[in-house]
């Protein structure tokens, strides 16, 4: 398992009919989202794609890169096909799974630190930062009042 781009596009090379639909449908979608979420939104659209299969899709495509994966605190894992081709972070809303794509800043010299201190050729690095949107802040000090 390899980050490293090696120029192949990465979504869209050697599909079945079943991962182009998983494929086109993440590709419309701005938030992070669940296995669960794509199966039901491919099923409105009158896609027929099992579950099983949604779950085995994303994970391959996860692996090559296509599409990044987040791991949840709650055991979830959610899905969603980048905006951008170069290496970036996350910044996610926990609350409705707005998502910017933000710069790994310090993190970057850190992994790498890291890593040559310890030996190791540094292969990759995951930081995402959590926390609840603008918006969403908003909404939840509305409920309070
Ligand atoms: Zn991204
Ligand atoms: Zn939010
Ligand atoms: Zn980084």
């Amino acid at each position: 398992m390899s980050p490293v781009n090696s120029g192949v596009p990465k979504l869209g090379a050697r599909n079945t009919r079943q991962r182009t639909a998983v494929v086109e449908l993440m590709k419309g979608l701005d938030n992070f989202s669940s296995a669960k979420d794509i199966y039901l939104k491919l099923e409105e659209r009158g896609t027929k794609v099992g579950l099983t299969t949604v779950y085995r899709t994303l994970q391959s495509l996860a692996e090559v890169g296509g599409v990044d994966a987040l791991h949840m605190a709650s055991g979830e894992t959610l899905y969603r096909a980048c905006h951008s081709d170069v290496h970036h972070h996350h910044l996610v809303c926990t609350e409705c799974g707005f998502t910017e794509e933000i710069d790994g800043g310090p993190v970057e010299a850190w992994a790498k630190g890291v890593a040559s201190q310890h030996g190791f050729t540094l292969t990759g690095h995951d930081a995402e930062i959590y926390g609840v949107c603008g918006a969403c802040a908003e909404a939840g000090a509305g409920k309070e009042a």
